[in-house]
């Protein structure tokens, strides 16, 4: 049994205020969503102040990278043990933005997994094709190298603590997304990998979908059968909207 999880990647979005009031309207509003897993990463600048005003609510904190060492003269670095301090549980790799204006490869990708399982967080990895590696008919291999890159660097079992998503780079922010045909079509194939290792961990593996999700989409993308919920930009950063995705994912 997966329960579904919802999280809003807030990027480089927000002030003091603005954060108080987004964050307080999701801590009200989450109560009457049982069944789903609700989950904040504002930029870690935001971090402990949203932590406060969730702490006494079901609403979980992640943030949106680490640094791959623990400590050190890494200067402007945030490491896994400082995310953990500062009270999240979840911490987001790989995501197409810093894979493609930061430079960050499968190699590192893998490294900062590793480094977020080693302080206890829960990586949730970010997958996904290029429109022109969807033309090209690619979708599936570039799929299992970013995946296979980190199950070969850190093995299958660490999956048991560990969440996918799915976001293919044309659907993010976009206003496209996947039908969720599509959607479901690389869930099902990025599962058969994870069976391919081992049949428990991929049955017990979240994979979420993310791109342009919004309230009016979310419940027809989560009714699929290997959809377990979703990574939310933009449509994060309203809390009736989010909520509404949130929802969507119970039924
Ligand atoms: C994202 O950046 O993870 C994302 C899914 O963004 P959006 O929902 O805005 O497409």
């Amino acid at each position: 049994m997966r329960t579904p999880l919802v999280a809003g990647n807030w990027k480089m979005n927000g002030t003091r205020s603005s954060v108080a009031e987004l964050v307080q309207g999701i801590v009200a509003g989450a109560e009457a969503s049982s069944g789903v897993e609700i989950l904040v990463c504002p930029s870690f600048i935001f971090l402990s102040q949203v932590q406060a005003l969730i702490e006494t609510s079901t609403v979980a904190l992640g943030a949106q990278d680490l640094y791959v060492e623990q400590g050190g003269a890494y200067t402007g670095e945030i490491s896994g043990s400082m995310l953990r301090d500062a009270g999240c549980q979840y911490v987001i790799v790989g995501h197409s933005e810093r894979r493609a204006l930061m430079g960050e490869g499968n190699d590192i990708v893998a490294r900062k997994f590793a480094a977020a399982q080693l302080e206890g967080l829960i990586p949730i990895l970010c997958v996904g094709e290029t429109l022109e590696e969807r033309k090209a008919d690619s979708t599936l291999n570039v799929i299992g190298s970013q995946f296979s890159a980190v199950v070969d660097a850190v093995g299958i079992e660490a999956f048991a603590t560990a969440v996918v998503a799915y976001e293919p780079v044309w659907a993010i922010g976009t206003g496209e997304t996947a039908t969720p045909e599509q959607a479901q079509e690389v869930h099902a194939g990025l599962r058969a990998m994870a069976a391919k290792r081992s049949a428990r961990i991929a049955a017990d593996l979240r994979l979420l979908y993310g791109g342009s999700v919004k309230a009016d989409n979310a419940a027809e993308l989560f009714s699929m059968s290997d959809i377990d919920g979703g990574l939310i930009g933009g449509a994060s950063l309203e809390a009736g909207e989010f909520l509404a995705i949130c929802t969507a994912a119970t039924g």
